[in-house]
């Protein structure tokens, strides 16, 4: 799976924040450099790591940390943010409105640019219902010209080709002709690759680009290219001011940096990527998927919305001063259950966490109905009972079940779980709350 490299050290280095409960400045210089290194090992241009680096810092100084969750979850959903900033934020697509739209097709030899342009025939014609018509220019490969008709003939959309012999420049002022008379609404343009950029090339496309007037040009570049995608993707929109990219071979083994650089070095949306050698496997770019695919963290940034949200952070602060205190009732408990229920079923928000979706299933019904039985009992108590339990004698206990609708052994149950917890809550009583690291030795 592509990014995976990137990914998998993000997600190492994540791993570490996340287990820290306060954000300071020293772990965060040292998130950062682990990020930094990350991006520039996965072949992220340099100077995008600095400005990615610096934005995120800023981001998380200013960063309300939260009380409910660790703050280094935060810090994830800050990095995803930029991710997506970085990757485009928006789903951006070909406008195919305008009658006939003309694309350019360019990138260099092997990136996969004959292959995209038959995937996107494929495409509009089933998806949209186009009369694409493709056009044979690259005369330099003679191989090319027969490539595009295979595909041509697999997609069953017509290819437009003079041969090898004319210039290119009069197949594309022919094929323009003859998308006229044939009323194509899109004309694909597979004009020449070579190995590296050279001159010649981008006159060559400069030339074709003064005939053909395209709507897009579309330059193709292979995600496996690594920190050369920077280059090629800058050089072609300078020469020839490319309106979109397509990322291929994002089913390989892709270290993905160089996709992160495009956008950032060329202001030029990612349009399609390609996911495989079959001519269907192209689809739209998601900036925000492609951020958690890096990622690679489960939902982690929903969960850290979700608990923004709903959580009380001064009501946590009360209850963990409590549990402090030895003073946390099962009044306390109550409180706490109801911010539990507003967070949505159980299941929900630990498929969330990374890890979880190993875990064995959880039956919400039955998580919901003890949540209420429970409440039920509690209800039924009297205030003072709920604050001193161990008043609860028999005759309570009798008097609670039966205001619960549960009966005696559920109360008894209750009493002994909360005694459990309340055992546990001591010795949370040796952690600095502001910290979450313990005060003394347990
Ligand atoms: P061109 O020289 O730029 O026209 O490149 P081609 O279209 O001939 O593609 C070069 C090679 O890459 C071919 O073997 C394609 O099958 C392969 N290819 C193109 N796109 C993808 C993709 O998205 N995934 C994979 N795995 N292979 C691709």
């Amino acid at each position: 799976m592509a990014f995976e490299s990137l990914s998998e050290r993000l997600q190492g280095t994540l791993k570490k924040v996340t287990g820290q409960s306060q954000l300071t400045e020293q772990n965060m210089e040292e998130m950062l450099r682990e990020i930094r290194l990350a991006l520039l090992e996965a072949d992220v241009n340099y100077e995008v790591v600095k400005d990615f680096i610096a934005k995120t810092k800023e981001k998380a100084l200013g960063a309300d940390v939260l009380g409910s969750l660790k703050p280094g979850q935060v810090v994830v959903k800050i990095v995803h943010d930029e991710l997506v900033e970085l990757l485009g934020t928006d789903v951006s697509t070909v406008d195919f409105s305008k009658k006939p739209t003309i694309i350019m097709m360019v990138g260099l030899q092997g990136s996969g640019k004959t292959t995209t342009t038959g995937k996107i025939a494929k495409r509009i014609k089933e998806k949209d219902g186009k009369k694409p018509l493709l056009v044979a220019a690259d005369i330099y490969r003679p191989a090319a010209v027969e490539q595009l008709k295979t595909i041509g003939q697999q997609v069953d959309v017509e290819v437009f080709s003079e041969g090898t012999d004319v210039s290119a420049e009069k197949i594309v002022t022919d094929a323009l002709d003859h998308a006229k008379e044939n009323h194509n609404d899109v004309i694909l343009i597979d004009t020449a690759g070579r190995l590296q950029i050279d001159q010649p090339l981008m006159e060559e496309l400069k030339h074709l680009k003064d005939i053909a007037h395209p709507d897009e040009i579309l330059l193709v570049v292979d995600s496996l290219a690594g920190q050369e995608i920077a280059n090629v993707a800058s050089s072609f929109n300078d020469q020839l001011g490319i309106t979109g990219a397509v990322l291929t071979k994002l089913d390989g083994d892709s270290r993905g940096g160089g996709a992160i650089s495009i956008r950032y070095l060329t202001h030029v949306p990612i349009k399609y990527i390609g996911t495989g050698e079959k001519l269907d496997q192209i689809d739209l770019f998601y900036p925000d998927r492609m951020a958690e695919r890096i990622l690679g963290m489960g939902d982690v940034v929903s969960l850290v919305e979700k608990v923004q949200d709903v959580y009380d952070e001064k009501e946590s602060m009360k209850a963990f001063n409590k549990m402090q205190r030895g003073t946390f009732g099962l009044d306390d408990m109550l409180v706490q259950m109801k911010q539990l229920k507003k967070m949505g079923p159980l299941s929900g928000i630990l498929k969330m966490l990374p890890g979880m979706p190993k875990m064995p299933k959880i039956d919400d019904d039955e998580a919901n109905d003890r949540l209420k039985e429970t409440e039920s009992m509690i209800l039924s108590m009297t205030l003072e009972e709920r604050q001193h339990p161990e008043i609860i004698n028999m005759k309570r206990r009798e008097r609670i079940a039966k205001g619960s609708g549960k009966s005696v052994a559920d109360v008894n149950r209750l009493l002994k779980q909360f005694e459990q917890s309340k055992k546990m809550m001591k010795q949370l009583s040796n952690i600095d709350p502001t910290t979450g690291m313990m005060t003394q030795k347990p």
